[in-house]
């Protein structure tokens, strides 16, 4: 061994990575040629990228390439691209230790979804998934700009060899030994429909030599398109190209759900092709400041991934390519940050997407309802951060209503404003913790029973959404337990006797209930229920305020108002009672369970159950 030599221990996670992947991925064991030469091919643009700066890196072999070769009697597969190459510090921590966040954050969820092992197939760990077909691995590497190469070498159960070799010019190659029963990879048309299924779209040429019987070889030639799909005219574009692209730049396995693919020529000239996916990625989480998946070119030249500059973040679900002509190619993050182009680039790609959206609500029911399924909680955020296009974003918004079947939200605001009937000018809706809690809600009964319309909103971010969204079309949004509710003149002819009749009634309530209520009031709400908890107009949702609670945070406002039905029969019962302890009892109980009914946890569980049982079974209050 020369001076240079070394072996080295995997970190431990790396450890953990190959033998989850070695154990788990054999189901999608070919996704490890996909996985290489999407490697491959990140080499080749970011070489491209650095030639910017130093185009002698490029210049002694200008054609970035990738080459997959095999030799049938030594049972090797190789990948090898004339890319950047690594120096030896970085095979160390590229190939030594977990270098992606994607393979992280995937053994991080692992925690809790160890029976999903699977999903790893779905999820792509990289190099490491060589280990499923290999029994070596070798990487031969020189870095872009050096004079040696590195070898790193490993079984993939512990550890890695290192040693400095002559490498005869640039770039990667990564050698595999197949295991004893992988020779399927050996054979020329099984990489060639591979490359066809996964790697088809890839932007620089994919070689392979042209099997020859009894030969170490015959002539290379290239297996896939090797074009930026984007650059090409649509009509020349079928949707399987389409949809082969995008699994190339997704790394998806299932079809995207819509496109749209622009060119724009004027004083300024850029080509976008954005995607829909049809389902969340499994690690699609709400880290919004974590985003990935639009990449942008400048001239063909990758320079990085921007989803965070081309996109707003409630579109951070897009996939896709935005190629300009215009924009300088030593741009940095900071200057994206800032400049005027890239803002009037990430206004169009705005626009695109809504228009692709509105289109797919338009003409395409069902897929719109999977949009909406995976991302409508995401596109919400739109409606308080995209404050030019709130009306757009409203008009696609779906949701459950009283008047729609079961929970899936398929409601939108214009269907809404359809059904409203003459004289109603105000949109309800109520927020909840569930659309249990929402559709079940006593708040509802009043405009229930005069066949009024109200939006169930149970998603988390639903209440915050509706803070900014205040108006639709000239008709005001509002919340069914919030403020006063206005009903016609005869309604309120009647609820002013109502309230007259229970004036005593009121005050006894109010003075058995103390701080605990904000105030008492005979209810317009309310018809089949005794009792229910309203808030001020301005006012945050209870729910909402257990959730900030909870998280340690100080809640504004004071205790809620309990509006009672002077014509239930439990109030009935409270207002006939005599004995004092009794109407304490009952009056608690037509509180707590208006807190039951708005979905809160009781301050006391055990004195609620009881004082429930006192009153059922007729035994003396304590
Ligand atoms: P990922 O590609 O998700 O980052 P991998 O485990 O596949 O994860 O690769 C880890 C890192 O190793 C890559 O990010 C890249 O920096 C480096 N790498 C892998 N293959 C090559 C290659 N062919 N040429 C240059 N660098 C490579």
């Amino acid at each position: 061994m020369s001076a240079t030599a070394e072996t080295r221990k995997f970190e431990a996670e790396v450890a953990q990575v190959l033998h989850l992947v070695t154990h788990s991925l054999y189901s999608h064991k070919e996704i490890f040629l996909r996985e290489l030469v999407s490697n491959a091919s990140d080499a080749c643009d970011k070489l491209r990228f650095e030639a910017i700066a130093h185009p002698e890196w490029l210049a002694d072999d200008p054609e970035l390439r990738i080459e997959i070769a095999v030799d049938r009697d030594a049972r090797t597969l190789s990948v090898r691209d004339n890319g950047i190459g690594m120096s030896r510090d970085e095979i160390v921590a590229n190939l030594g230790t977990i270098a992606s966040s994607g393979t992280r954050r995937y053994l991080e969820s692992l925690g809790e979804r160890k029976g999903e092992a699977n999903l790893i197939g779905q999820f792509g760990v990289g190099f490491y998934s060589s280990f499923v077909v290999a029994d070596r691995v070798s990487v031969v590497s020189r870095r872009a700009g050096e004079a040696g190469g590195v070898r790193w070498e490993s079984d993939g159960k512990g550890e890695y060899t290192l040693a400095d070799v002559d490498a005869p010019a640039r770039g990667t190659t990564v050698t595999l030994h197949l295991k004893p029963d992988e020779d399927e990879f050996l054979q020329d048309w099984t990489l060639r429909s591979l490359i066809a299924r996964y790697s088809e779209h890839i932007a620089f040429p994919i070689r392979m030599q042209k099997a020859k019987e009894g030969d170490a070889g015959g002539e290379w030639d290239t297996v896939n398109s090797a074009s930026a799909l984007w650059t090409r005219p649509k009509s020349e574009l079928s949707d399987e190209d389409y949809q082969g692209f995008y699994k190339t730049l997704s790394h998806d396995y299932s079809d995207a759900l819509a496109w749209t693919h622009n060119r724009v020529e004027g004083n300024q000239n850029f080509t976008s092709l954005l995607y829909i996916p049809s389902k969340a990625p499994f690690d699609f989480g709400n880290a919004r400041d974590e985003r990935k998946g639009l990449k942008l070119y400048i001239r063909r030249v990758f320079i990085m991934d921007a989803s965070e500059q081309l996109l707003p973040a409630y579109l951070r679900f897009v996939r896709g390519v935005v190629d300009s002509d215009d924009l300088p190619l030593n741009v940095s993050r900071e200057i994206l940050q800032q400049n005027r182009q890239v803002e009037r680039i990430r206004g169009a790609c705005t626009k695109r997407v809504l228009d692709l959206l509105d289109k797919l609500a338009r003409d395409d029911a069902d897929k719109y309802a999977t949009f909406w399924g995976a991302f409508g909680h995401v596109f919400k955020e739109g409606i308080a951060e995209d404050a030019t296009n709130r009306e757009r974003i409203a008009k696609l918004l779906r949701f459950a209503s009283t008047k729609s079947d079961g929970a899936t939200p398929t409601v939108s605001l214009d269907d809404y404003i359809g059904r409203m009937p003459v004289g109603q000018d105000v949109i309800w809706y109520i927020t909840a913790d569930s659309y249990a809690a929402a559709k079940g809600s006593p708040q509802l009964e009043a405009l229930k029973a005069k066949g009024i319309e109200v939006l169930l909103m149970s998603d988390r971010i639903d209440e915050w959404m509706a803070g900014y969204l205040t108006e639709y079309a000239g008709k005001k949004l509002r919340h069914v337990g919030k403020g006063e509710i206005e009903l016609d003149a005869e309604a309120g002819e009647r609820h002013k006797a109502a309230e007259e009749a229970a004036s005593d009634l009121v005050a006894r309530l109010k003075e058995l209930l103390g701080e605990r209520v904000g105030d008492v009031k005979v209810s317009k709400r309310l018809t089949d229920s005794p009792s229910c908890l309203v808030l001020d107009e301005y006012d945050m949702a209870l729910h909402l305020k257990r959730v900030l609670k909870q998280a340690g945070h100080d809640v504004p406002g004071g205790a809620p108002v309990l509006e009672i039905n002077p014509a239930h029969a439990l109030v009935k019962r409270f207002e006939a009672e005599t004995d004092p302890a009794r109407a304490e009892d009952l009056a608690l109980l037509l509180l707590e369970q208006a807190q039951v009914a708005e979905g809160a946890q009781l301050d006391d569980p055990a004195a609620f159950v009881q004082r429930l049982n006192r009153v059922l079974l007729g035994t003396p209050a304590a």
